[in-house]
Parts: C-alpha cells; structure tokens; sequence
C-alpha cells in the first residue's frame, strides 16, 4: 500500500445536512467523503485519495460482482465526553481485513498505512461523527476485485475503498431487548476448511433467506448451528457467549473457539480479554453443542446468553427455537449482569469515559 503521506484529498463543495442522531438507520446515510486506493499488479498500489462521496464506475467484468472477490470490514468511531474522537481496538480491523485479503488472493497492503488513511478520513467527516453517547461513525472499508474479466483467476486490478456514516444506539429504547432466535441444524453459515473465519460479502449473502425463514417463524435472529453435534457457533452476525454454574459448580462464561467456523470478532476479543483481566470467573474457549446448552437450560444452570458484535456490543438472548420447541433462556431475570458489565465497560472507554489504549485518539 503506498504511503498515507502520498494521501490526496479533494473537498466536497457542499456538505450534506447531518440527520437527526434518533432518526438514523443503520447503513442509510453517508458522509461527505470517502477513501478510494487502486492497485494492479502492473503499478502496484497508487496514491490514496479522499474525494467527495460518489458512485464508483466498474467494468462489467469485474471479478467482485462475478465471483465475490470482496471483502469488507466493520468497526465504528466515537465521540467521547471530551469532545475528541476515538476508534476503538483499530487494528484488530486491520489485521482481520488483511487476512481476508490474503484469502481472497487480492494484493497485501500496509495496515498502519491503510489505518492511517481511514484516520484521515474520519478527520476530514469529524462533524459526521454523531454529538451523542449514543450514536458513532460506521466505518465499512470495503476491498475488491476489479479484474476486467470472466476468467476465475487472481484478480490483477483491485480497489480498496473506505465509506462513512453516523449510525444511531442498536437498543432504541435505550435499555437491553432480549432477542429470540432460530436454531435449525439445516441451515449453515460455514463449515470447516471453509471461509467462515473471514469476512468476504460472500458469507452473507446467503443467510438473508434463512434469517427471513427465522422471521416467518416468530424468532428474530438466526443461531448458526454446525455438524452432527450441532455445535453451537454464533448468532446472526454476532458471537455468542454462554454464562452459566458449570457441572464442577463453577461459573464459566463460554464461548466458542477460533476453529475456522466463526468469525473472530473483535468484541469477542475484548470480552475474553476483560474477563481475563477480572479473573474472577472461568472463562473458556471451547465447543459447545445443543445437547449440552439443552441440558444446562434444563438443570437452571445457564445465567446468561448473549451475541457480541460491534453493531450493538452486547445483545442478549431471551429464548431459542429447537426442533419446534420454545426454550425460555434467563437472561434478563439474572439482570442480565455479565451482559450489562461488558457493555459499561467497553463504552466506558469507547467514549473516553475510562481511559485505555484500546481506544486511540483519531
Ligand atoms: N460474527 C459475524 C459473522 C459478524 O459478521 C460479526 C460482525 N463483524 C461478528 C461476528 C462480530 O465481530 P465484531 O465484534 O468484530 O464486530
């Protein structure tokens, strides 16, 4: 990737109004620039640009719209309670971004670099950047094969494009809304020695039918179940994790491991991370299956369920749809404590509340 010092900007003449933080839709609205980057294997990459936001002109052949040689990613900026603006674990983004690409044979890029210029960005739109603890800037860098031809074959031409737009609070009410979900083992998100672990569009394409199946059967969101065992990996497009009195009588917050079947998210990551930190319970990488989240639900020893995702931090979970049975899960009668912890504390230092070096100053 050249370098952020190479970045050109162009001014937008006129700014869009900014809409109304409460009145805002997830992905709708976008600010007044983006970040566009070009590469072939000819030149290699060229000098990044920030220009007015736009539509993008593509050849018709381009390998992104044939085959899904994209990929994108998802992480959010905030402004805190002093007025500054901050992005959140950054790099994990990067790192993630650029083992997809490495799968989808598009080129390797610098990722300081590259975050350097979504930085840049993100400064350029600073007004974009929502005045509410309640609401931030989606950042969705997005990369693409723009290959002008039918042939399945490494991409030789390749577009790295960044877009930006304020996003409103996940709970509009502003308190935690349990959601129901649909656990059906025939349908998959994604199976070992597949692409699950990276974010490719093409991995998401496919569940928009089987999360309207969800919806046509009363549940708001889909549990991605895998393999005989039904192992349990994650919750729309979030990870999940399990609180719950173990059979030793221990409390242990389970979530499943990075086996290729999940995306490694960064929530997950920071959740791991601060309950390592705590030390106060066990908390554990591993598989678990249906059986055994059935039987826990069962014996009252489950405490809490909970997705993890960047769209809302935490979400919980409030029942399960199995083989035609509604399973009742306690989240919100155990208060839900773990759930409503995580969340203060990672928007604590989301917007500046709590100082931390997760969160680096834009
Ligand atoms: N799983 C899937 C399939 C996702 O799309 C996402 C959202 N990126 C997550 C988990 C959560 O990842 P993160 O915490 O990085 O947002």
């Amino acid at each position: 990737l050249s370098l952020a010092a190479d970045l050109a900007i162009e001014c937008n003449a006129s700014s869009m109004p900014k809409p109304d933080p409460s009145t805002l839709v997830f992905g709708k609205q976008f600010s007044d620039h983006m970040l566009t980057i070009n590469w072939s294997a000819k030149d290699g990459w060229e000098a990044p640009q920030i220009k007015p936001f736009q539509n993008l002109s593509l050849h018709p052949a381009s390998s992104a719209l044939h085959y899904s040689i994209e990929l994108f990613e998802g992480m959010k900026a905030f402004r805190g309670v002093d007025n500054h603006i901050r992005l959140f674990r950054p790099m994990l983004n990067m790192e993630r971004m650029y083992r997809s690409a490495d799968r989808c044979c598009l080129p390797l890029f610098d990722k300081g670099e590259l975050l350097e210029c979504i930085r840049k960005l993100v400064e350029v739109d600073q007004e974009w950047v929502p005045y509410s603890q309640n609401a931030s800037l989606y950042i969705r860098p997005t990369f693409i094969g723009t290959e002008p031809s039918l042939g399945v074959s490494q991409a030789g031409k390749a577009m790295i494009f960044v877009i930006i737009g304020p996003v409103g609070p996940y709970f509009a009410t502003g308190s935690f809304n349990p959601v129901s979900l649909l656990a059906d083992p025939s349908f998959v998100r994604a199976w070992k020695g597949g692409v699950g672990a990276y974010k490719m569009g093409g991995n998401y394409g496919p569940t928009i039918a089987v999360q309207s199946e969800a919806v046509k059967r009363g549940c708001q969101q889909v549990l991605w179940l895998y393999g005989e065992q039904e192992e349990i990996t994650e919750v729309g497009t979030m990870n999940l994790f399990i609180y719950l009195t173990n059979e030793k009588g221990e409390r242990e917050l389970v979530t499943p491991p990075l086996d290729g079947l999940i995306l490694p998210g960064v929530t997950r990551q920071s959740l791991l991370d601060l309950a390592r930190g705590w030390g106060e319970f066990k908390v554990t990488e591993r598989t678990m299956n249906m059986k055994e989240l059935l039987k826990a639900l069962d014996a009252g020893k489950v405490l809490e369920v909970f997705g993890a995702g960047t769209a809302c931090v935490v979400c919980p979970v409030g029942s399960l749809l199995y083989r035609g049975k509604t399973y009742e899960i306690p989240t919100m009668q155990n208060g839900p404590d773990l759930a409503k912890r995580f969340y203060k504390e990672l928007t604590d230092i989301q917007y500046g509340r709590t100082p931390s070096d997760w969160a680096p100053l834009v």
